[in-house]
């Protein structure tokens, strides 16, 4: 497994890369965003630690420009928790997780793992069910030729409901995934969103694209042959 670190604090990217080396990873190092696009293209590393508060790119800008360019490397991005950026935002441009500093090595390790884990396979570049299409990197979803008008939430969750298909997604997991880690509100939310959604990706007759698995939570037919 080939990792690129993103990081530009010296003392957190030795200590970073000497234990991941430790565990068996070949680990490359970049100390700015634009020095980070340029490895992920050379190194085509199998997943990527991104830290957010970067001289010049920030970790945003980076993760958006390789999702722009079709690298669907997994990636992991590290905030503090006193960014004034809205950790979401991470999410909403196609990170794939997020972990706030400071952070145990052992859950770093862990969340490395499930990314690793989900696969290196290419993502399509479109996501579809049921005559609905979303593209992660334009963040813009239609139904048929229509666009839908979905806010940047409702995409992160109807994105990560069509990356789940078939597959049963509770609200706990939705609440973990596309909303900011130190969001403390109910799955209420999730709920509300998930409603509000429906009514504007369904035609107004017709089957429902997001299911509800009463007591489980939502799902998505896979409809791929
Ligand atoms: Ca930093």
């Amino acid at each position: 497994m080939r990792i690129l670190v993103v990081e530009d604090e010296p003392a957190m990217a030795e200590s970073l890369s000497w234990g991941l080396e430790q565990d068996g990873y070949v680990v490359d190092v970049a100390a700015t965003g634009e020095e980070g696009l340029w490895l992920a293209g050379e190194t085509a590393p199998d997943v990527i630690i991104l830290d957010v508060m970067l001289p010049g790119l920030n970790g945003y800008q980076v993760c958006e420009r390789l999702r722009r360019q079709q690298v669907w490397t997994p990636i992991l991005m590290l905030t503090a928790m006193d960014d004034d950026l809205d950790q979401t935002e991470g999410l909403d441009i196609g990170a794939d997780d997020y972990l706030t500093k400071p952070f145990s090595y052992p859950v770093l390790l862990a969340r490395l793992r499930a990314l690793t884990r989900r696969g290196m396979r290419e993502r399509p570049a479109v996501l579809t069910a049921a005559g609905l299409t979303l593209d992660p990197g334009s963040r813009t979803a239609a139904r048929g030729d229509a666009e839908l008008d979905l806010t940047g939430r409702e995409v992160a969750v109807l994105e990560y409901l069509l990356r789940n298909q078939g597959r049963v997604v509770s609200k706990t997991e939705l609440l973990d995934h596309c909303w900011d880690a130190a969001y403390d509100g109910g799955p209420a939310v999730v709920e509300v969103l998930v409603h509000r959604l429906r009514r504007k990706i369904d035609p107004a007759s017709g089957p429902a694209t997001i299911l509800t698995v009463r007591g489980e939570g939502y799902l998505v037919r896979d409809e791929t042959p």
